[in-house]
């Protein structure tokens, strides 16, 4: 039985004709009676293409002070082709932005292009191209299928981040930085691809040591870097995901940006190194970074013990016995040795262990025995006290006290580092800071020219440009080989110098650019004040793969200018919608695990084991879902598919099936009820403009049919009553719900089964209620506006079928224009609509209020409703005989025409036992 079952179910989505599309298969389909034909989708795209691609334009032109919404996916990599995940998530994105047009909203939905990186490196050489060529070749053509979709973005705000005109306010944000003490260069052990010749981030390199994009081994390497000081913010960053200020999509994104992060309780200090060392090793880092979580003991601080794999220890003799060298004690100046040893000799000889995922450790001995012996052990003296408390820093920051307290000293120590650039800031052990150089040709250069007597100079005038290349050199800082671009006059001395030949990690370009759409234009500045008064960016909408890097350094950039004071929130993104990866089936072949392309395969005879075989071989193949791709041979041509099946199936099947979070299982067995749904829209349409011309036909020395007397309907009136009254319940109750489900939760698959009920409802009404009722009219208006964000070329032509009817019974449509100017149905104000009360995340009350009471309560109103609420009594009593305020700390969230919820915090105690309801 069991078999059976899975072999139907296999074969249900095994249609290699399906997946590939082939020409009979699809034709089958589309003779089917169910499906809308092909031909009228064509004539229907056609007509309102322009309509649907120009909506925005409208929007455009509403006033700045209306409400906005600043709508936004991640921006693609113009790669040349677009795959179904874009598909989903700039469908996601347009519907959106469409359905807050509709709520008359400002909407801000700009696309751009992500256009740095190493692929178009590599695919010029292949080609014998030069990468902008082959990069503006691709975005030109990844717009074109961009608008065979139909979406419509705020083209007017658009960019590349190769262009100059970008990279130009890149280059200046880099020596903003800078100058603002957060960049620095500094000599790292890094993960070097030898075959892309380049470094790779930490995260870039898999669990066998391997390249993610070019699968090399990866090797260790000792490469002077420019580093980004992200760990400046630390505290900033963690601080607000623990606030509760993120939107419900950030939940997993809190998670692990907190995991990355981590929790900061200690504090960066850098230890100046010794002029003499720095006079013997020219190329050492001028300081050592550490981390100690006691920085109201550092005018303690007596040595430092490193990690042999420490940079500084490079090339310098260890020395178990005596100090390798000597650096100052960042407050009193004092000279302090520091040695090398192993993690396991630290543990074995003095029971000790450096900080997680650091490689130095810093002592104060006088303050602990274990330092005083690992002093005494590796052969050192401790500072006297009279030597620290005679220091200038310590007279300067405790002003002769000389026990000040731990809080005290801590602030007064931090502020002090702040003020010196040693440090002085919270952070967590393991953080470290963005490595941002890359030894690569196509990326932001990096505007430093280095001289050997001024050392690194910002260049005096941006955009240090690409140079002009014909042909693209090969080997690692391909820049490099551009003499007459890299041999530059020092801006200071005047002398030889030479610019920097690394460019700058992607990342860099795209953690800044959803600021360069509020002001795309200014040629003055990257962004105006005045203009990312639109922010923060409302949703987010992008893949989930981009949930700690890319979301960590956007979020660092904006805390620096939130510092500046050239932002005004402090988090760029309020919600977040991740979206999951688009899968398809993919056929296998058992033993090898080989990939297989669909028409290689065949169903098994009835007696094998297996339910499909090689074709050739007749080897066993499995079936199963990953993720699309070419070498899977389980991809699926967005272009073809649109062709195919027309753009509005298109956005309805890859919207349709799974909420955005959830993987979406591409096959097409769910595109008949797509297709049915479609059909039956079309046909509702169609048989309420018959009744209505057929009943003004019928009355036309009349009036219009339902103005008609009392007396004329007598016989339907009970009944027409009842159905009026139900077509009224479900109208707010779908237009509620809808509302909710593709506004606040952005689920547009259960819009869309919604929708499906509407559609059923208006079916089954009988012909004298199509023909007269007015509440019909407005359930079929509503529901072809709901329809236009997911379909719009269809709710155009639907519309227009339902306007062009004469003697309309409703007058709440402007029946002149077309659907994408129509404003969103609306709930009735005598509807009941839900009042929620969560207690700490968890327990609800729920209860009905007409959403005009509802939504005209205050936030203390609400709150103080819920505490009254009879259902609260026994979390009352706990709370008074505990002595707890609940309503300390509560906030009210609204989900517009569909409910408001209170939340409410309470001491654990009283919200565990029975009384959860
Ligand atoms: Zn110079």
């Amino acid at each position: 039985m069991r078999l059976v079952l899975t072999r139907k179910l296999v074969l249900r989505h095994y249609a290699p004709s399906l997946v590939r599309f082939s020409h009979k298969q699809f034709n089958d389909d589309y003779t089917a009676k169910d499906f809308l034909p092909r031909d009228y989708k064509g004539f229907v795209e056609d007509k309102w293409s322009s309509v649907v691609l120009e909506s925005s334009k409208a929007g455009e032109e509403t006033s700045k002070s209306e409400p906005h919404k600043y709508i936004m996916s991640m921006f693609p990599y113009p790669s040349g082709k677009l795959h179904m995940g874009h598909v989903r998530v700039y469908t996601l994105t347009d519907v959106l932005a469409r359905f807050f047009r509709l709520r008359k909203f400002r909407v801000i939905h700009p696309m751009g292009w992500d256009a740095f990186g190493l692929p178009a490196e590599n695919a010029a050489r292949e080609r014998n191209l030069t990468p902008d060529k082959w990069t503006y070749a691709n975005i030109a053509y990844m717009r074109e299928q961009l608008d065979q979709i139909g979406l419509d973005f705020d083209w007017n705000r658009s960019f590349a981040t190769c262009d100059p005109t970008y990279y130009k306010w890149t280059q200046s944000i880099f020596l903003d930085l800078l100058e603002a003490g957060l960049v620095y260069r500094s000599n790292a052990w890094v993960n070097w691809d030898p075959v892309d010749e380049t470094v790779l981030a930490e995260e870039q390199v898999d669990a066998e040591g391997r390249s993610w994009r070019s699968g090399a081994l990866v090797e260790r390497k000792l490469l002077k870097q420019w580093f980004i000081r992200t760990t400046r913010f630390a505290e900033a960053l963690y601080e607000t995901l623990t606030e509760g200020q993120m939107e419900s999509g950030w939940r997993e994104v809190v998670l692990m940006q907190k995991h990355w992060i981590g929790v900061p309780d200690g504090i960066r200090v850098e230890f100046e190194v010794c002029e003499s060392y720095l006079e013997a090793n020219p190329d050492m880092d001028p300081t050592i970074s550490s981390w100690t979580p006691a920085p109201h003991l550092l005018f303690r601080a007596g040595f430092l013990l490193l990690q042999p794999n420490h940079p500084a220890v490079h090339d310098l003799v260890l020395l178990d016995q005596g100090p390798a060298l000597h650096v100052k004690n960042p407050l009193t100046g004092i000279e302090i040795p520091v040695f090398v040893v192993p993690g396991y000799k630290m543990k074995e000889m003095f029971d000790l262990e450096y900080p997680k995922q650091h490689d130095t450790y810093v002592g104060f001995p006088g303050e602990n025995r274990k330092h005083d012996e690992v002093l005494r052990k590796l052969g050192g003296e401790p500072a006297p006290w009279n030597a620290i408390i005679e220091s200038d820093a310590w007279k300067l920051l405790f002003k002769g006290s000389n026990s000040p307290t731990t809080a005290e000293a801590t602030k007064e120590i931090c502020q002090y580092l702040l003020k010196q650039r040693l440090g002085g800031y919270k952070t967590s052990s393991r953080l470290k800071d963005w490595l941002i150089s890359r030894q690569r040709f196509w990326g932001t250069p990096i505007p430093i020219i280095h001289c050997r007597k001024c050392g690194a100079v910002p260049a005096p005038e941006l955009p240090v440009k690409l140079p002009v290349c014909l042909a693209m050199p090969k080997g690692s800082s391909p820049l490099k080989q551009f003499a007459d671009w890299s041999l530059q006059p020092c801006p200071k001395c005047g002398g030889s110098a030479e610019r920097e030949s690394d460019t700058m990690d992607t990342f860099m370009d795209s953690s800044w650019y959803y600021l360069r759409y509020l002001d795309p234009q200014n040629l003055s500045e990257p962004f105006s004040k005045e203009a990312v008064k639109d922010l923060p960016v409302n949703i987010y909408v992008g893949g989930k793969d981009h949930a700690v890097l890319h979301l960590f350094y956007a979020r660092f950039l904006h805390k620096f200018f939130f510092s500046e004071g050239r932002v005004f929130c402090p988090e760029p993104f309020h919600a977040l919608c991740p979206v999951g990866q688009v899968m398809a089936l993919t056929y296998k072949e058992k033993a090898s695990g080989r990939y297989l392309p669909p028409d290689m395969i065949q169903t098994a005879t009835e007696n094998s084991d297996a339910l499909l075989v090689d074709k050739v071989s007749g080897e066993p193949v499995e079936v199963v879902w990953e993720k699309m791709s070419k070498s899977r041979h389980n991809g699926v041509d967005p272009k073809d598919t649109t062709e195919r099946i027309g753009i509005d199936t298109l956005r309805l099947l890859i919207l349709d099936d799974a909420v955005p979070r959830s993987e979406r299982r591409f096959s097409l067995h769910t595109l008949p009820g797509i297709e049915r749904w479609q059909k039956r829209i079309v046909e509702i349409v169609e048989e309420f403009c018959g009744a209505r011309r057929d009943a003004v036909r019928v009355g036309q020395e009349k009036k219009a049919p339902w103005l008609q007397s009392r007396a004329d309907q007598s016989v339907a009136a009970n009944d027409m009553l009842t159905h009026d009254h139900e077509l009224i319940q479900i109208r707010n109750k779908m237009v509620s719900i809808v509302t909710h489900e593709i506004g606040t939760l952005n689920r547009i698959s259960v819009a869309i089964r919604r929708m499906m009920n509407i559609t059923k409802e208006l079916r089954i009404r009988p012909r004298s209620v199509v023909e007269k009722s007015k509440e019909y009219e407005k359930l079929l208006a509503a529901h072809i506006i709901m329809l236009a964000p997911l379909a719009p070329h269809l709710a155009c032509e639907l519309w227009d079928g339902i306007a062009a009817v004469q003697n309309h019974a409703v007058e709440d449509f402007d029946w002149g224009t077309n659907v994408l100017l129509q404003k969103w149905p609306q709930v009735d104000d005598n509807f009941p609509l839900n009042f929620y009360v969560l207690v700490n995340g968890r327990e609800k009350v729920q209860e009905r209020f007409p959403k005009s009471e509802l939504f005209s309560w205050s936030d203390s109103e609400a709150i103080e409703k819920a505490l009254v609420l009879p259902q609260m009594e026994i979390l009352r009593t706990k709370a008074s005989e505990a002595h707890v305020d609940l309503s300390h700390g509560a906030w009210v969230s609204r989900s517009d025409e569909h409910n408001v919820t209170v939340h409410l915090r309470a001491a654990n105690h009283l919200t565990s036992g029975k009384w959860a309801t």
